[in-house]
């Protein structure tokens, strides 16, 4: 039904720049102009300049170990940039025209990660058929890529919303590693000539305590990346409690679950159980970050 209103209002403008009328898109098909933009500088990047940026890319990690890429990274993240498409010059921008800033592109890059393991290539290669040459990451994060010369005003104008606390992008990683964690061996047996005998986090003993963790973790990491998506309206809090509050207390809690699990039983333990205890220990730390910038604000 919203698509139905979006498709009503774009049909009943036309192109700022060619002056054709628009179908229900982010960019005018014919000129390439976003349509959210009212001066018409800001022009869609081709999708040769895309597979310029991804190439220059990985040539940049290779050339410079991944170190100084990190470190080109954070300079022009803020700009809506990494250092490929700061190179090529390109840009990347929000659906509703506002700039996507240092949180924006920590989880647009997050996001291209997780999809990564779509096969085929196809998170990347959905740019060279999609109508907006958006990736599968990019409709996650609610960006599309713009050429950087026209678009400088949009980072002018600033970030819509507050960016990530130093808290929520602690829980992201932590809750990602307690669920992949969540598969390795947590108690294992060595029964000699009949081999290793193991239960991962999702198995017993005290199996509940540790599918609470994860959920919790996947809970936690869930609300933050609605929340600095910025494009799903929620509310402060729940019931009078913050966010803050209710992260650390989840945070704590995760921490709390698996503590119990392995008190339960600490006999035959295995890597997957620390390293679940230490993201979880993590999350704690993320939860109490969030609640300490909350009270100091
Ligand atoms: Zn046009």
């Amino acid at each position: 039904m919203n698509m139905n209103a979006n498709a009503k209002v774009f049909a009943s403008s036309e192109c700022i720049s060619c002056h054709r009328p628009l179908p229900p898109s982010l960019f005018c098909p014919y000129c390439g102009v976003f349509v959210s933009d009212r001066q018409g500088t800001v022009v869609m990047a081709s999708r040769l300049a895309r597979l310029g940026a991804a190439i220059v890319n990985a040539l940049l990690m290779i050339c410079t170990l991944y170190i100084g890429w990190i470190i080109w990274w954070f300079i022009v993240a803020p700009r809506g940039q990494n250092p490929g498409k700061a190179v090529v010059g390109l840009r990347v921008i929000r659906t509703d025209g506002h700039a996507a800033t240092t949180g924006y592109m920590f989880v647009r890059g997050l996001l291209g990660m997780v999809l990564s393991i779509v096969p085929f290539y196809l998170d990347n290669l959905w740019l060279l058929w999609d109508k907006d040459a958006q990736t599968l990451h990019d409709k996650a994060a609610g960006t599309v890529v713009v050429q950087a010369r026209g678009s400088e005003r949009v980072v002018a104008e600033g970030p819509l919303g507050p960016p990530p606390r130093v808290g929520e992008i602690i829980i992201l990683p932590a809750a990602l590693v307690l669920f992949i964690v969540g598969f390795l061996p947590w108690y294992s047996v060595d029964l000699g000539p009949f081999g290793t005998y193991s239960h991962n986090g999702w198995q017993s003993p005290g199996e509940m305590w540790s599918i609470l963790a994860i959920l919790v973790g996947l809970a936690m990491a869930g609300v933050v990346v609605v929340k600095s998506l910025g494009t799903t309206a929620i509310p402060d809090s729940v019931g009078g409690i913050t966010w803050p509050k209710i992260h650390a207390g989840a945070g704590v809690l995760a921490l709390v679950f698996l503590l119990i699990k392995f008190l339960g039983n600490h006999d035959y333990t295995a890597i997957g159980l620390y390293l679940g205890i230490l993201s979880a220990a993590a999350l704690a730390v993320g939860g109490l970050l969030m609640l300490a910038e909350e009270s100091a604000a």
